[in-house]
């Protein structure tokens, strides 16, 4: 058995009129994440960690932004598809930790729905999925409540 490791990033900017998905749910607040899909910067870190970890490319080569098929689209369907690769290669996920930072809105209320929606499709348990909601401390764009990034790293069995 190999085990195999992966970092992933993302950050998208905040703007009116868009409804705020994160972590697989959604959130109520006045502005959501803008973006092709539903700009759910904590999915994108998770399947960038997930892809990273195998050596692929992002998750902009497998679901380009330019690509009508996935305007719009609920970032939950692209990591299904991607845990259906992994599926696919025998890939057993280990465990996944991840930080969501984000100035506005507290989410520290949201965390547990959001690990119920995603260890179900990542197929791990509630201790093998972390998230951490942080704020920037009022620092650069982020701390301003322009943006929300997310940070995740996700460690994985193959055979
Ligand atoms: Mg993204």
């Amino acid at each position: 058995m190999r085990i195999k490791s992966g970092i992933g990033y993302d950050i998208h900017r905040l703007e009116e009129d868009r409804k705020l998905y994160l972590g697989g749910i959604e959130i109520p607040f006045s502005q959501g994440l803008a973006g092709h899909s539903d700009g759910d910067c904590l999915i994108h870190a998770i399947i960038d960690a997930l892809l990273g970890a195998l050596g692929r490319e992002d998750i902009g080569e497998c679901f380009p932004d330019t690509d009508p098929a996935f305007k719009d689209i609920r970032s939950l369907v692209l990591l299904e598809k991607i845990v259906f690769k992994l599926q696919g290669l025998e890939v057993q996920i280990s465990n996944i930790d991840a930080v969501v930072i984000a100035e506005q809105p507290k989410l520290g209320g949201f965390i547990s729905q959001m690990k119920d929606t995603l260890c179900p499709i990542l197929g791990i348990s509630q201790n093998d999925l972390g998230i951490k909601a942080k704020t920037n401390e009022g620092m650069g764009e982020i701390g301003k409540g322009k943006a929300i990034a997310a940070w995740a790293v996700a460690l994985l069995q193959l055979p």
